[in-house]
């Protein structure tokens, strides 16, 4: 990996650009995965680099959602898997949620290889890889339609970071609580979720562990409570406020 000075302007930002490449040498990333990641570079840039206080409070009720769930499962997708894979595991242990590997692009040798990554890194369970559990989730054309019978299919609670919106919608069709981390407020994954974390997932995803660590002393009763007064709608306004007040200011100061 090509070495990044720590005092370079854009250092964290190149860190994780690289991490993205190395995962598209090692197979795990597709192409589009690359152009996916540019899309959320240039959200981040507005949304000013940090987790704001809207991405915050729907990170606790992301977690509160999260240890209330029945059955929830996380979706791993090649770029999840080149960008934080060690965490992903601890959210899926924190949180006791099933991991499945889904793919837009589906690639028999990429799921291989991001199954590889996320057993490297401590998973036990990976679903999504016997072709003897698949089965179809309506109202969807992609590959993604494809889904583990005993993962997301039967899941109560879905996490779907970096998706696209025809398959956050079919998920909501089917019933399911559709949580995403998506740096575009405007993307229609982003409106189509219930619970929209605006932000990028490689700082967002310690935050949440964190959350659901602290949380689990929490009763039933305070966790509905955090979810119940949760406007998704009203959380991502908050978001484009916060796009507009950066530009705002750049402005001033241009
Ligand atoms: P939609 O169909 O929901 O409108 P899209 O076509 O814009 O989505 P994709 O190209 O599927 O979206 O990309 C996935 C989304 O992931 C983009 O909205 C992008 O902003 C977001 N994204 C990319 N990298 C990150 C990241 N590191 N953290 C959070 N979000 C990210």
């Amino acid at each position: 990996m090509p070495l990044i000075p720590k005092s370079h302007p854009r250092a964290k930002s190149l860190l994780i650009r690289e991490k993205l490449v190395d995962g598209f040498d090692r197979g795990l990333v597709a192409k589009e995965g690359l152009l996916a990641q540019g899309r959320g570079e240039a959200f981040d840039y507005l949304l000013g680099e940090k987790t704001g206080k809207a991405a915050k409070q729907a990170i606790k009720v992301a977690a509160a959602q999260l240890l209330q769930a029945q059955k929830p499962v996380i979706s791993v997708n090649g770029n999840i898997a080149a960008l934080c894979p060690k965490q992903i595991v601890r959210l899926s242990k924190q949180a006791k949620a099933k991991l499945e590997v889904n793919l837009f692009y589906a690639n028999e040798n990429r799921k291989k290889a991001i199954v590889k990554t996320l057993r490297n890194n401590g998973a036990k369970e990976i679903l999504g890889t016997n072709s003897r559990f698949s089965t179809r989730l309506s109202g969807i054309e992609s590959a993604r339609r494809i889904v583990d019978k005993n993962g997301i299919f039967e899941a109560d609670v879905v996490v779907v970071p970096l998706e696209d919106g025809d398959r956050t919608m079919a998920l909501r069709n089917a019933g399911k609580v559709v949580i995403t981390f998506d740096l575009n407020p405007l993307s229609r994954t982003s409106q189509t979720a219930d619970i929209t974390i605006v932000d990028n997932v490689t700082r967002a995803i310690d935050l949440l562990i964190d959350e659901c660590k602290k949380l689990s002393k929490k009763n039933s009763k305070s966790l509905k409570k955090i979810i119940l007064d949760f406007d998704n709608k009203k959380n991502l306004t908050e978001n484009v406020i916060q796009i507009k007040n950066n530009l705002t200011r750049r402005a001033r100061v241009a």
